[in-house]
């Protein structure tokens, strides 16, 4: 998506070879704008399939989700992390490793938000490891829900989370893949 990789140059910040900061408009700071073409563009590809629910992960996905929800009409789950009284006591549970707090956490979605007739299209802002996806997969599965495919931002392609989604014949699409990040240097692969 050529308007994304533009702004990932524009503002993105490599603050190593393994981490890239776009909070500028994606993950701190939203660009509203922008969001609405990304939704439009999952939207295109995934316009064969049929999606009944967008499955992300808080926090960083849920706006991307729910822009993109527009264009297919149909509602987002957010797998939340922390704990709380407010969520039922049903829960389909996943533990997974963050990639940039380094440490596990437990994922949960309340069993009343998703059920084994869905079709889901899991959405997030960035694959590295695909710890999150993986986590997500789970819960689809848990649930017995069919998955649709994955939808990330942008995928670091030097890590590993793409090569094993494909492997497992995830569908995955990613708006911008990074094959090569540095101080000064941001390389996508070519499309
Ligand atoms: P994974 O689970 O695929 O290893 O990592 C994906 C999750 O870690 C995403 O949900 C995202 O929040 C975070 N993440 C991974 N790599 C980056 C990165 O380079 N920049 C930012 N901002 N977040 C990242």
């Amino acid at each position: 998506m050529q308007v994304l990789k533009e702004r990932i140059l524009k503002d993105g910040k490599a603050l190593d070879e393994h981490i890239l900061k776009v909070d500028s408009f994606l993950n701190h700071q939203i660009d509203v704008t922008l969001m609405n073409e990304i939704g439009e563009a999952f939207k295109e590809r995934f316009k064969e399939h049929k999606i009944t629910k967008i499955l992300t992960i808080e926090s960083s996905g849920i706006a991307i989700a729910c822009i993109a929800a527009q264009y297919f009409k149909v509602p987002v789950v957010f797998a939340k992390k922390t704990v709380s009284r407010n969520l039922d006591a049903q829960t389909y549970d996943s533990v997974v490793y963050s990639f940039t707090k380094q440490q596990h956490y437990t994922v949960k979605v309340s069993k009343r938000y998703l059920h084994n007739e869905d079709h889901v299209l899991i959405i997030d802002d960035f694959l590295a490891n695909g710890k999150a996806a993986e986590g997500l997969l789970e819960i689809v599965e848990k649930a017995g829900a069919t998955l649709e495919g994955v939808g990330i931002v942008i995928e670091k392609g030097f890590q590993e989370g793409g090569k094993k989604l494909r492997e497992r014949n995830v569908k995955v699409e990613s708006l911008a893949i990074i094959d090569k990040l540095g101080k000064d240097c941001i390389e996508f692969r070519d499309e």
